[in-house]
């Protein structure tokens, strides 16, 4: 397969939005002009990130030609109806992203729960399918499960060019995430590696002080976030490091990072696996706000919002307030976190696996005071 060198990928999952919870195109055309004047030209959006593909279309594709980018979307097999197959969603990404192929698209979110749905309807045969006919470039999926999972799907699908790993220095020793061996196990199948959650959902551009220390011993001067991200590139087999930017400012950042990416060495990335380590000694909630486990919650409780001010106040006490952004969530409208009522729907979903009950109700016995 051919990458651009540059690895860094334009994730569209987080674009900006304005007051009214719609994404603001000017500021997302201004984004793309920079990162494709600097020569990046991987963009990955989804069926199911909200307005993301037609927000695309308008700030690229209506405005680029079509060589001078490549795009990647996703099949979400659990969004099929009876109705409505894998040949009625490609068709409509297609149609928002308004183009006539994609250079990459993957089954989304491939996790345990997930494996037989997208056998059973078709899924696989489908995008081979579309390849054949020239409406799909390369193929591949994204993943979420465990390395025995991984490891069944590549020996059954050798067709699968390249996977979309979780990858993140904190991960990497984290059992429930199992990055390190999942990573392991793509290169064995010599598959090419497309990395999401390189900064963990922005857990890792802000760390505890003592982890700064750790990280100081690989490159002082770099930010957090920079050597999260230099981390996930500096593995070999990795070709596109995605970033969900949600600002000018935070492109600038990435863009100047990846105009000019040096590997790290092989001691500064052991020294930043023990930065990890040393986070995971400390109990967060390894929640990454993909908002996967919001819309069905009966309670109306905003479980990732309520995780990260649970998170700031393990990792930095009252330092950011969070009793008072925990108030002002609930003013929002959001339930609390001791509203939970464990129906269950929410660990159901959630692609990290978070024993979510048991973390709503540590977070409530602080934060419901
Ligand atoms: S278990 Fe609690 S948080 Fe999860 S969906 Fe049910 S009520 Fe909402
Ligand atoms: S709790 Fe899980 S599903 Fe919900 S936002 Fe966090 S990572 Fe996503």
């Amino acid at each position: 397969m051919n990458w651009n060198e540059k690895k860094l990928g334009f994730g569209l999952m987080r674009l900006p939005k304005d007051e009214n919870g719609k994404i603001i195109v000017e500021e997302v055309s201004r984004m793309a002009d920079r990162y494709l004047a600097a020569g990046f030209t991987y963009f990955d959006t989804a069926y199911v990130y909200e307005g993301s593909e037609v927000a695309f279309r308008e700030a690229v594709v209506k405005r680029y030609p079509r060589e001078s980018y490549t795009i990647a979307s996703k099949l979400p097999a659990w969004k099929i109806a009876d109705q409505y197959g894998p040949k009625e969603i490609f068709e409509e990404s297609l149609r928002r992203c308004g183009v006539e192929y994609f250079d990459y698209y993957l089954l989304h979110s491939m996790q345990e729960n997930r494996e037989e749905l997208y056998e059973t309807t078709g899924c696989y045969e489908f995008v081979r399918r579309m390849k054949e006919e020239g409406k799909i470039r390369h193929i591949g999926f994204s993943f979420h499960g465990s390395p025995e999972l991984l490891e069944r799907t590549l020996q059954r699908h050798p067709e699968m060019e390249f996977v979309q790993l979780q990858i993140n220095y904190v991960d990497w020793d984290n059992e429930l995430i199992a990055t390190g061996r999942n990573y392991e196990i793509a290169r064995k199948y010599g598959k090419d590696i497309v990395v999401m959650e390189p900064v963990k959902g922005g857990f890792l551009a802000n760390v505890r002080s003592d982890v700064r220390e750790i990280l100081d011993e690989a490159d002082a001067e770099a930010s957090a976030a920079a050597l999260a991200l230099r981390f996930a590139a500096s593995l070999p087999g990795v070709k596109v490091v995605l970033s969900g930017m949600s600002s000018l400012a935070q492109l600038e950042e990435n863009v100047k990072l990846f105009a000019s990416f040096t590997p790290l060495e092989d001691a500064q990335m052991d020294v930043i696996r023990k930065a990890g380590q040393a986070i995971l000694n400390v109990p967060t909630v390894p929640c990454t706000s993909c908002r996967y486990c919001v819309e069905g919650c009966p309670m109306q409780i905003k479980i990732p919002d309520i995780f990260s001010r649970f998170n700031m106040l393990l990792t930095f006490g009252e330092h950011f307030r969070p009793h008072g952004l925990y108030n002002d969530l609930v003013a929002a409208g959001s339930g609390r976190a001791g509203d939970c009522i464990g129906c269950g729907q929410c660990e159901s979903v959630c692609p990290q696996h978070i024993d979510i009950i048991e973390q709503l109700a540590k977070a409530s016995a602080q934060l419901d005071v």
